[in-house]
């Protein structure tokens, strides 16, 4: 509903979340009606837990890049972007006032810190806070569910799922409002660190796109990529979206839609229909995220079922650090931290590890891997870890990898390891004696 001042001019704010993009962005269309529009940013600030705070330098970076690349878009057509640093909660209702906002738009997100937020800003903005659909494959109506009775397995819901129609990718708005009269936008700040030569995306639709036409079209990877998704490296082993698609910069209906064009204009074949299937994963844990709320975070997971596990903080800083026992868990663990960046295959290595190898409490995990991945996503790592740890969707009731065993399928000569200093130690070495576990 639009709330229209006397004298008939809507200023409005649109809050930009996980969903940094102008096209295909449904909330950024609805607001772009507004005789005046403040676009806004809160910089993401997680709440330490797990031993683990703050965000790594690439996670940071590829931000800072995405928000810059939104914002030279948005001056482009005559609007900026005011990232802020504080709780939305207490910014908002004084921006609001400040400027006479009548109404505030809002991309939807999973997770629950993302929902109580939004509750709080809801009960102190004392204006409309609007929700729109922004991150997912389908709208909520489409689904042939009622959230309670979502599938709690990946089969079931993809059966109920996979023949939907994807929604056609919505415009750039022509044109948008300008800012209200007397708005003030600072400059970002540079990032700490520059993309490591291992993974060298940098944030922003416009790159996200260039790697969505290489993969898919120049490179026609989409062709082989049952054969190759794999790969503990490789630059067109898979198609290395997702930290875009984390952050919204680019829409996964954009992506679906170009999959289907491929299929149409080139070929459809399993590793097409695959590269769909993953999609759909995605789409699976996101609305099992919005379901379960805080049990994505409980140790027990989804059905409270309890694993067995003692916390040891030094093993948990030798994986952290990479210098465990396994000389391939240690060469992921220096990617993900150097890069931001860790294969598929190499995820579910070194999560099973630490659950299954070090019998480590999975959030642990999880909360590394929030820190450090660039293509961090609420319901895909917590997700993703639930069924590794055997406390999620999985069936089967969790993953231990062999280690060796997938040592020597997925780096038969230790090329992977070797380029990732997986058999060096680093400093300071850790001691782990049976008498400094915990009683
Ligand atoms: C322990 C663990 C933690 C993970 N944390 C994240 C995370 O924070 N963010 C994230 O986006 N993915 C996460 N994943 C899923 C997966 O590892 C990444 O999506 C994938 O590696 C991204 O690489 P890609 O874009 O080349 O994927 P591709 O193989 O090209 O797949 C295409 C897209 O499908 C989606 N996808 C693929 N596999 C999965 C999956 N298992 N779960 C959900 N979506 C999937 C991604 O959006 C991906 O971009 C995690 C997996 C594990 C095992």
């Amino acid at each position: 509903m639009r709330a229209i001042s006397f004298s008939g001019v809507m200023r409005e704010i649109y809050w930009f979340r996980d969903d940094l993009r102008l096209q295909d962005n449904p909330g950024l269309l609805e607001h772009a009606q507004a005789t005046a529009l403040l676009c806004v940013f809160f910089w993401p600030r997680p709440r330490p837990w797990c031993n683990v705070s703050g965000i790594g330098v690439q996670r940071e970076r590829f931000l800072l890049e995405s928000l810059q690349a939104l914002r030279d878009a948005l001056r482009a057509r005559g609007q900026d972007l005011l990232v802020l640093h504080g709780a939305p909660e207490l910014l908002l209702p004084e921006l609001a006032a400040q400027h006479r906002i009548a109404r505030i738009g809002v991309a939807s997100s999973v997770g629950v810190d993302e929902q109580r937020q939004l509750e709080r800003v809801r009960g102190r903005v004392g204006i409309p806070l609007e929700l729109h659909p922004a991150n997912t494959l389908f709208r909520q109506e489409q689904l042939p569910f009622v959230p309670g009775e979502m599938p709690r397995q990946f089969t079931p819901f993809r059966e109920r799922v996979e023949a939907l129609d994807v929604d056609a990718v919505q415009p750039v708005p022509d044109a948008l409002p300008p800012p209200p009269r007397g708005a003030r936008f600072a400059a970002l700040p540079r990032a700490l660190a520059s993309p490591h030569p291992g993974f060298t995306a940098r944030g922003g639709t416009a790159a996200g796109e260039q790697r969505l036409y290489d993969w898919m079209w120049r490179e026609r990877a989409a062709a082989h990529y049952k054969d190759t998704r794999n790969a503990l490296d490789g630059l067109y082993a898979s198609g290395r979206l997702s930290p875009w698609l984390a952050n919204g910069s680019l829409s996964v209906r954009q992506v679906a839609l170009e999959l289907f064009r491929f299929e149409r204009e080139e070929t459809r074949n399993e590793s097409t229909r695959w590269f769909w299937q993953e999609l759909l994963w995605r789409e699976f844990f996101h609305w099992r995220a919005r379901v379960d709320g805080v049990r994505l975070f409980a140790p027990g997971g989804i059905g409270g079922r309890r694993a067995l596990c003692c916390f040891e903080p030094r093993a948990f800083a030798r994986w952290c650090a990479g210098d465990t026992d396994h000389p391939l868990v240690n060469a992921l663990m220096r990617q993900l931290v150097q890069t931001g960046w860790m294969s598929n295959r190499g995820r579910q290595i070194a999560a099973s590890c630490l659950v299954n190898e070090l019998g480590l409490d999975w959030r642990y995990g999880a909360a590394f891997f929030e820190k450090h991945l660039i293509d961090y996503d609420v319901a895909s790592n917590y997700g993703n870890w639930q069924y590794i740890a055997g406390v999620g969707c999985d069936p089967r009731g969790g993953r231990h990898f062999n280690l060796a065993k997938q040592a020597a399928i997925f780096d038969p000569d230790g090329e992977f390891t070797r380029a990732w200093g997986g058999l060096r130690p680093v400093q300071p070495r850790y001691v782990v004696d049976a008498a400094d576990w915990p009683i």
